[in-house]
C-alpha cells in the first residue's frame, strides 16, 4: 500500500554508510543483579542526596554553560593540566564521534584493534569511513608490530587503541604502548587512546599530550565513578586537538544536569580510592576462583582472559546455557553470540561482593552440579 511505499521511500534516502547499520541494540531489562554493562554497583545512591540538595539552585530555565567551565576547571586541577586541555561530552561515546566527525571523510581509514569497542567502527561508517581491523593475538593480547605494520600500510586518519581494552580487560604495557605511540606519531594520523577504564588499572600516557599534539586521552566518569546514568566523559588532549574538537561540537551539548551531577561526583573522588580497592580486590578474587575452576574443567571447557578492567571475559561452550542460568537468577552479563572472535564469550562486570558471591554460585552450579 501507499504506506508501505512510501516508508520504502524513506529508506531509499538514508545516506549509504547508514543503511548498512543496525540500531545499537541495549537490553531494556531491569535486571535484579546488573553485570552487564561494566558500571560501578559499589556506588549505587552515593550521590543522589547531595544532588538533590544542590539542583534547588539550578536555572533550568536557562541554557547550561556550553564550554563546561567549572567542571573542566575541576578535571584540570584533577589532571594538573590546562582547563584548555579539557573537553567534556555527554558520554566518552560523544567525544569518540566528535573525533570522527572532525578528522574522517569518505575514504578515509580509521585503524582499531579487534575485538574491540564497537562506537569507534560505527562512528567511522557513519563518517563514509573505512574501519581497518587488526586483530589481537592468541589470548587476545595486543601485538605491536603487526598493529604498526597496518598503520604504516593503510596511513589511517585516526588510530583507536583502548587501554584496558573492551570487552577483554587486556592492556597495552607502557613500555609496549611509548614506543608504539612514538612510531605512529611519525605517521600523519591523530592517536586516540581510549582510558575508559583506567582507574581500575593505573597506567596511562596522559603525560605525552604535551609532546604529541595529535594525541588525545579519553576518561568517563561511567565506569570507576559510577556516573553511568548521567552521561559524562571528557578528554585530555593538546590546544589543537581541542581546537578541531570545537568545531563539531554542538552548544549546550551537556545539560545543566550532566554538569552539576559530574561535578558533585568529581568533589568526592578521595571517596573513591577504598571503592576501587574493592572492585580490583574482588575482580582478582573472581579470576582467582573462575582460573581454579577452569583448571579443574580444562581450558577448552572453560577460559578466563586476564583483565585490568572492572569485568572479566570467559571463553565456554556452555556460555549460552551459563547465560541463561544467570538470567534465571535475574543476573545479567553481556554475550556474544556463537560466533565471531568472541564466539561463546561472556563479559561479567565485577559487582558488588553479594553480587560477585552469588555470581559464582551459578558459574559453580553450573560445571560442577550438585550429584
Ligand atoms: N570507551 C570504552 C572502551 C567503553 O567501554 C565505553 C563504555 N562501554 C565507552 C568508551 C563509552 O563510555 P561513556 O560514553 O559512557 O563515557
Amino acid at each position: 500500500d501507499q504506506q508501505t511505499q512510501a516508508a520504502q521511500q524513506l529508506f531509499s534516502l538514508l545516506k549509504k554508510s547508514v543503511r548498512t547499520l543496525n540500531p545499537y541494540h541495549v537490553e531494556p531489562a531491569m535486571p535484579r543483579i546488573k553485570l552487564d554493562a561494566n558500571e560501578n554497583n559499589w556506588l549505587a545512591g552515593r550521590f543522589q542526596p547531595i544532588l538533590q540538595e544542590r539542583l534547588e539552585s539550578l536555572p533550568i530555565h536557562q541554557y547550561p554553560d556550553s564550554d563546561c567551565l567549572a567542571l573542566r576547571e575541576k578535571l584540570a586541577a584533577l589532571h594538573g593540566v590546562d582547563r584548555e586541555q579539557v573537553i567534556t561530552g555527554v558520554g566518552s561515546d560523544q567525544i569518540i564521534s566528535w573525533v570522527i566527525q572532525a578528522f574522517v571523510e569518505a575514504g578515509d581509514q580509521v585503524l582499531v584493534m579487534d575485538p574491540t569497542f564497537s562506537m569507534y567502527e560505527i562512528d567511522t561508517l557513519m563518517a563514509g569511513g573505512e574501519p581497518v581491523r587488526v586483530p589481537l593475538g592468541e589470548g587476545f593480547v595486543f601485538q605491536p608490530e603487526p598493529f604498526l605494520e597496518k598503520a604504516r600500510e593503510t596511513m589511517p586518519k585516526v588510530v583507536f587503541l583502548t587501554n584496558p581494552n573492551n570487552p577483554t580487560g587486556g592492556v597495552i604495557a607502557p613500555e609496549v604502548l611509548r614506543p608504539l605511540l612514538a612510531s605512529l606519531a611519525q605517521l600523519r594520523c591523530v592517536i586516540a587512546i581510549d582510558e575508559a577504564y583506567y582507574e581500575f588499572y593505573g597506567e596511562t600516557v596522559a603525560d605525552l599530550i604535551d609532546t604529541y599534539p595529535q594525541l588525545i586521552i579519553l576518561r568517563t566518569l561511567s565506569k570507576a565513578y559510577g556516573l553511568a546514568g548521567v552521561r559524562a566523559g571528557y578528554a585530555l588532549a593538546s590546544e589543537a586537538m581541542m581546537d578541531a574538537l570545537g568545531r563539531v561540537k554542538p552548544p549546550y551539548h551537556m545539560s545543566g544536569l550532566d554538569q552539576l551531577a559530574a561535578l558533585i561526583c568529581l568533589e568526592h573522588a578521595d571517596a573513591l580510592q577504598p571503592v576501587l580497592q574493592k572492585v580490583i580486590g574482588w575482580r582478582e578474587t573472581m579470576e582467582k576462583e573462575m582460573k581454579a575452576l577452569a583448571l579443574q574443567e580444562g581450558e577448552d571447557r572453560l577460559r578466563v582472559f586476564p583483565s585490568r578492567a572492572n569485568f572479566l571475559l570467559i571463553r565456554t561452550p556452555l556460555a549460552a546455557k551459563l547465560d541463561q542460568r544467570l538470567r534465571e537468577s535475574g543476573i545479567m552479563v553481556r554475550g556474544y553470540g556463537e560466533s565471531g572472535a568472541l564466539a561463546n564469550c561472556l563479559r561479567i562486570t565485577v559487582g558488588t561482593e553479594t553480587e560477585n558471591k552469588e555470581l559464582l554460585a551459578v558459574l559453580q552450579e553450573v560445571f560442577q552440579p550438585p550429584a
